[in-house]
């Protein structure tokens, strides 16, 4: 039976990643029956200045699977992130980016094989803050100076940190599970319990409790600016990585360009019977309808998409193609070439094709 799939291709560069996805999914044998569904500044209008309209959400309940393209989010104002709000909206609270070396690929390292797990609803991406100078922004200056704190000025926008038992011990555990369920050997907490002892030094302490709890599955923990620094001297000694919010995005950014960069970086996000599959980066507007950005994030978000939905052999196969193209170097985007402005690289849809090829030499 075909699979029910939500279908969001995002902006910027995301309608031709998940156009050039769609067509190596299909081609792969697996049948998908898709729920196309569109958000973003694009439609916001069409739906009283909502970019996240209701029949998206309502898609993604229902079929409890999408395959997402990036969206773009205005800095600095305009509305809030569409991914963010989704991810809460859902109560997708395990973000999975795993960073893998493909031969071929040019990067400093190579052989680098992490998952950063991060925790997606909780910590300074909660969403409370407080701009400067506002009525609620003195009003909680105060109450902190009643409380006995003090900021050095007072002319300072605010945002809250909440971190929590619950949400830390279901962060961590989804860690365990997830190292078991791959085969992995190790769980390493990150975070900044020295400094902020409420808030990371709870995480620290729930996920110690968690790692007792699951002693099959070896764990540590790092202070998550030693985790950096380790992380491009001895990459091999890490495996699973958890991560509150913030330093999850970061983590997984810095292992993102030791694999060859955000071109290469795939990515998913789960909660209780939903799943959303996107790669790490975004919309890179500045690319956009030109055919010329790498698919293979999110091509390999697709091939986690064939794993969640069982599609084992298919995901094998399509995995195995794309690691050809990357290897063979001829058929891939200006980001994977020796030097940007390389001649021979080749757009988005032409890697889509030749990966179709390999395909097809297979089935
Ligand atoms: P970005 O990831 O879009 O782009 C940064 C740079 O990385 C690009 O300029 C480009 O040089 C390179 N790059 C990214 N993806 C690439 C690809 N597939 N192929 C080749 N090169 C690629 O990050 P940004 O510029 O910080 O963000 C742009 C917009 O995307 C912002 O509005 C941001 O909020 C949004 N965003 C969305 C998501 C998401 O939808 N999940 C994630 C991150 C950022």
């Amino acid at each position: 039976m075909a699979h029910r799939v939500t279908l969001i291709p995002g902006d910027g560069i995301g309608p031709e990643l998940t156009e050039a996805t769609r067509r190596v999914l299909e081609a792969t044998g697996a049948e998908f029956d898709w729920d196309v569904q569109q958000a973003g500044a694009d439609v916001m209008d069409e739906h009283g200045g909502n970019p996240l309209p209701e029949p998206v959400l309502a898609s993604i309940r229902e079929n409890g699977v999408a395959l997402k393209g990036p969206i773009t989010t205005p800095v600095g104002g305009g509305f809030r992130s569409v991914n963010v709000t989704l991810r809460k909206a859902l109560d997708l609270y395990a973000q999975v980016r795993p960073c893998k070396s493909y031969a071929g690929v040019r990067s400093r390292f190579d052989d680098v094989d992490l998952v950063v797990i991060r925790e997606n609803t909780e910590d300074l991406y909660a969403g409370i803050e407080y701009e400067e100078g506002t009525g609620a922004a003195e009003e909680l200056i105060e109450w902190i100076e009643r409380q006995g704190g003090s900021l050095r000025h007072r002319d300072a926008g605010i945002s809250i940190k909440p971190l929590s038992i619950t949400g830390s011990r279901r962060i961590v555990q989804f860690a365990f599970e997830y190292a078991r369920r791959n085969g992995r050997r190790k769980v390493t907490a990150v975070h900044k319990a020295n400094i902020m002892k409420f808030t990371d030094g709870l995480y620290l302490r729930v996920a110690r409790e968690v790692g007792e709890e699951n002693a099959d599955v070896e764990f540590d923990d790092r202070i998550v600016d030693n985790m950096s620094m380790q992380l491009v001297q001895r990459p091999e000694e890490y495996d699973v990585l958890v991560c509150p919010n913030l330093y999850g995005d970061i983590v997984s950014d810095l292992c993102a360009g030791m694999i060859g960069g955000l071109g290469m970086a795939p990515g998913a996000n789960f909660g209780e019977g939903i799943a959303i599959f996107e790669p790490t980066h975004g919309s890179a507007p500045k690319y956009a309808g030109q055919n010329k950005a790498n698919p293979m994030a999110q091509m390999l978000s697709g091939v986690m998409m064939l794993r969640y939905l069982e599609e084992t052999d298919a995901a094998l196969r399509l995995e195995e193609a794309i690691a050809e193209v990357i290897r063979e170097g001829t058929s891939v985007t200006y980001d994977m070439k020796p030097s940007r402005d390389d001649p021979t690289a080749v757009g988005t849809s032409q890697v889509a094709d030749a990966i179709i090829d390999k395909l097809g030499v297979r089935v």
